[in-house]
């Protein structure tokens, strides 16, 4: 991919993902509530410089120019811009990097014709967010493509057994009651329940919370559940992954299919929330699958750039703003570090962290004391690492039907999980951590030239860049500074590739070229990952909901008029949802 030009978009027919829906859902209500997780002075007119990518009817940069200026390119910016562009709006997004995307990225990173999605990879929060649901006749038209099936993800434990989760909840009640007589069951009263409370469980997590609206609707549902039922809801939903599954499950194997699922929401299984979290995710993957974008996630920006730019709107690489630009308290446009301005006549986003708003792009006098300190007190979390292997062969496992599976984990259990996060955030290498393993191919094989294959690896329990002290088996030394080196993140993945092969036979003599990923990569790769948290910001209770990104703060607004805040970093969290950019986009267009 062209990295100051996405190429035009080839694909042509649309092929929308199918979810199978649970008996009595209705899918269309279940779109609209979803959202899961899972957001100085003027200094002239700007001019056009190296980095442009102007559109086909994209207005040169000028005073006015603009109805809104969106910092950042990742999918919450993509969103509000098209949600903006559709309204008639003139939009322009502005990217520090060379090209557009944040984590979404597609690259032939180890050799050609092997197309790794670098980062994120997943959308079964994309399709079920409301952010696609309002523009998917808009991104479908412009090329993209799902590819998907009916095996969204699988355990695999050290000693060979394994667990398949499928897209049909029959299958998968007999398959857990199999595990242990009556887990099955319980996993069937468990989503029968969620799906009892889906609206409001959707409202917490696709709506603003500050609102009239969500109050009405908490009202609402108090009175219809009753006083006593709606606060065991909130009393159910804080619960531990831990605490849910060994109330509810008597299997280890059904405990060691589910716990890891709560790394990709950023927490650990003993996380406050992490039990809820649990439940929804295995709701969505049967109803969505875990779909993926056909010839690789590019195919999502790329149909978002070329919708984008038939409404005017325009992208601009290796901008980076550094000043968000005012008038008395309200947000005018912004200023790039060369010195280019953008101006907004309504309204500026941005896609940044908290301390990257409120401490590098405002000016100390315009941010209350409380907002100032919150935001310097923001805390984000544990380092992840991401492993691409190009196979000369597809992964030979033990039981041929994981080969079908999107999303793979090996991991001891429960336990495993929740010590190999205890040992990351105390800051050494996990001797035994939960590897993902995302087969792409599997779905999709035009990823990779006939015959072959990749894979996505993902370890998501490792300290962050400055905070790596040790390795818990004692073999890999840290250094003083406690920052990644390639050496290291090599070493590292040399550990997980072993404990790979010990269950896939053929993995070794396979491997064609791998690219190691390491925390300060993912941290030099985006600047929002701050210290290699793919989550840009820990997603414990206390940073979440009403309290993301800061206490002091509600929903996307700031202390600016005119000035939003969207993101990973804010309500609803990380995730491919979009759901902030909706959001945002939504409130400036009401
Ligand atoms: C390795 C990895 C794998 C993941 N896998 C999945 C997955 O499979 N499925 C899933 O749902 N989620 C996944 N996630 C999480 C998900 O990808 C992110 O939470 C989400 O994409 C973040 O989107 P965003 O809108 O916050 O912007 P980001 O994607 O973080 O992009 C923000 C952009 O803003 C730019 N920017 C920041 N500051 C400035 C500035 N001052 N000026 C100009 N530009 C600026 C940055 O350069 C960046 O390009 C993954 C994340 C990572 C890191």
């Amino acid at each position: 991919m062209d990295h100051d030009r996405p190429a035009p978009n080839q694909a042509k027919t649309l092929d929308e993902p199918q979810p199978t829906i649970p008996k009595g859902f209705d899918r269309r209500n279940f779109l609209r509530l979803s959202g899961l997780a899972g957001l100085g002075l003027l200094s002239g007119p700007g001019k056009a410089r190296a980095g442009e990518r102007p559109g086909k009817a994209a207005p040169s940069a000028g005073p006015g120019q603009y109805d809104c200026v969106i910092v950042g390119s990742g999918i919450n910016s993509l969103v509000a811009a098209a949600v903006l562009a559709k309204a008639g709006w003139r939009v322009c997004v502005l990217e520090r990097n060379d090209r557009l995307g944040g984590c979404i990225r597609t690259e032939e990173l180890t050799l050609p014709g092997f197309k790794h999605d670098v980062f994120s990879s997943w959308h079964p929060l994309f399709v079920t967010s409301p952010a696609y649901a309002e523009l998917k006749d808009a991104l479908h038209a412009n090329g993209l493509e799902f590819a998907n099936n009916d095996y969204p993800t699988a355990v695999l434990l050290p000693d060979g057994r394994r667990l398949i989760l499928k897209r049909s909840r029959q299958e998968n009640i007999q398959s857990m009651n199999a595990a242990a007589a009556g887990d099955g069951d319980s996993y069937q009263r468990n989503l029968a329940e969620l799906e009892k409370s889906a609206s409001l469980t959707f409202g917490l997590l696709g709506k603003d919370l500050w609102s009239y609206g969500f109050t009405r609707m908490m009202c609402s549902q108090a009175y219809d559940m009753g006083m006593h039922e709606f606060m065991s809801y909130f009393g159910e939903s804080f619960q531990t992954a831990r605490g849910w599954l060994e109330e509810n499950f008597k299997s280890d194997l059904c405990h060691a299919l589910m716990a890891p699922w709560v790394l990709h929401t950023g927490l650990g299984p003993d996380s406050a929330l992490s039990g809820f979290m649990d439940r929804l995710i295995f709701f969505t993957l049967e109803v969505a699958g875990m779909p993926v974008v056909k010839g690789g996630s590019e195919g999502l920006l790329k149909a978002f750039v070329k919708y984008i730019e038939s409404r005017n709107g325009r992208f601009v690489v290796k901008a980076d703003v550094d000043k968000i630009l005012t008038q008395g308290k309200k947000a005018v446009g912004v200023r790039t570090v060369d010195g280019q301005t953008y101006l907004a006549a309504k309204a500026v986003l941005c896609s940044v962290t908290p301390g990257q708003l409120y401490q590098r792009l405002l000016s100390p006098e315009l941010i209350p004391a409380e907002v100032k300190s919150q935001a310097g007190q923001y805390r984000f979390g544990k380092g992840g690492m991401q492993i691409h292997l190009a196979l000369d062969q597809p992964p030979r496992w033990p039981d041929p039907e994981l080969g079908k599976v999107a999303m793979v984990h090996l991991t001891p259990g429960l336990n495993g999980v929740s010590m190999a996060g205890n040992q990351a955030e105390n800051g050494l290498l996990p001797a035994e951590g939960t590897i993902v393993v995302g087969q792409p191919t599997a779905l999709d094989p035009s990823r990779a030239p006939q015959g072959k294959a990749i894979l996505w690896l993902q370890l998501q329990e490792l300290p962050s860049e400055g905070g790596l002290k040790g390795d818990a088996r004692g073999e890999i030394a840290a250094p003083a500074d406690g920052k990644w080196t390639q050496e290291i993140a090599e070493k590292y993945a040399d550990r997980i590739i072993d404990r790979l092969a010990g269950q896939i036979p053929n993995l070794k003599e396979s491997i064609l070229a791998r690219k190691v990923l390491s925390p300060a990569d993912l941290a030099r790769a985006n600047i929002n990952l701050v210290g290699g948290d793919p989550y840009s910001g820990a997603c414990s209770l206390d940073q979440f909901f009403f309290w993301r990104p800061l206490r002091a703060t509600k929903n996307h607004s700031t202390p600016l008029e005119g000035l939003y805040h969207i993101g990973a970093s804010t309500h609803p969290g990380p995730g491919l949802g979009g759901v902030s950019g909706l959001l945002a986009a939504k409130e400036l267009l009401d």
